[in-house]
């Protein structure tokens, strides 16, 4: 038999795609408490009937009235509720910020089941450093403003992980090879599901695969840190003279590019310059 759940609010993860992924406290918490607060009632329905759960639902997100906060805040003083969203981690780019922040503030007990994330499954399969990462949410749609917030994270010796959509990845993955050249870059689709795929490569690369395969489905997009040197802010052209010394242009241009994260053409019109 499950355990009697404490009064509080409770922060469910969901699966991103396999059903199979949905913890054995995340069912018994959904369960256990009095009521779950969930983005969408349709789709966090399907769920609890796939799993053989039924529950009160009601509906929340980030922009519901005050008097909805307050009504789930006061049913979770007295008894336990769930938050969920329609996939994933609850907060992680999906409503909850505000309730947790209310709930904290209230004094109202508050715990988080750990569960599947997108942006957790996708740096994990990447291929790209893993020891720091910075989540990035959505960038903005509006070319100007994604080249800045793209511009803001430049110096970051860190893997920056986006969440994107079909339609925008070509003109985002653009933006990054002009904000940010020489960087690999990770595309992880459709994770947990049937036509999970994680290609790597340059933005170029990947641009040309998919204008011709246009992508389908739930999309990251992961920017591998920028090349030691530039972010340790080294001297390029004592890199690329210390090169030179050995190699012709065309290599020393290759070498430097892959050790700094530079652009090989910019490179290689200065090694030219510096011969
Ligand atoms: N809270 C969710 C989480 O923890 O990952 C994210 C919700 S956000 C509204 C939805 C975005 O997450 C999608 O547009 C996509 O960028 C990413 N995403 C969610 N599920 C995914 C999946 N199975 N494969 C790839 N990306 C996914």
């Amino acid at each position: 038999m499950d355990a009697v759940l404490q009064p509080g609010l409770y922060i469910v993860a969901t699966p991103i795609g396999n059903l199979g992924d949905v913890t054995l406290r995340a069912c018994e918490v959904l369960r256990g408490v009095s009521a779950v607060a969930c983005e969408d009632t349709r789709v966090t329905g399907k769920l609890l009937k796939h799993l053989g759960i039924k529950q009160r639902l009601i509906r929340y997100d980030d922009h519901a009235s005050d008097e909805t906060r307050d009504y789930l805040l006061s049913l979770a003083a007295g008894g336990p509720v769930a938050l969920v969203s329609d996939a994933g981690t609850p907060l992680i780019s999906d409503p909850g910020y505000q309730l947790v922040r209310a709930a904290r503030a209230a004094g109202i007990g508050v715990t988080s089941l750990p569960g599947a994330s997108a942006v957790i499954t996708a740096l994990t399969l990447s291929g790209l450093p893993s020891d720091r990462f910075l989540f990035a949410g959505f960038l903005p749609a509006k070319a100007k403003a994604r080249g800045e917030v793209l511009a803001e994270l430049a110096g970051l010796r860190a893997t920056l992980v986006f969440y994107e959509t079909g339609p925008r990845l070509t003109d985002m993955l653009a933006a990054v090879d002009e904000v940010l050249p020489g960087r690999e870059v990770a595309v992880a689709r459709e994770l947990t599901k049937l036509f999970e795929e994680c290609r790597s490569g340059s933005p170029q690369e990947l641009i040309a695969h998919y204008a011709a395969h246009p992508p389908r489905g739930e999309i990251v997009v992961l920017v591998g840190p920028p090349g030691e040197a530039v972010a340790a802010d080294f001297d390029i052209d004592a890199l690329l003279r210390a090169e030179l010394a050995t190699s012709k242009p065309s290599q020393a241009a290759g070498t430097v590019a892959k050790l700094t994260g530079q652009d090989r053409k910019t490179l290689y019109a200065r090694a030219l310059e510096l011969k």
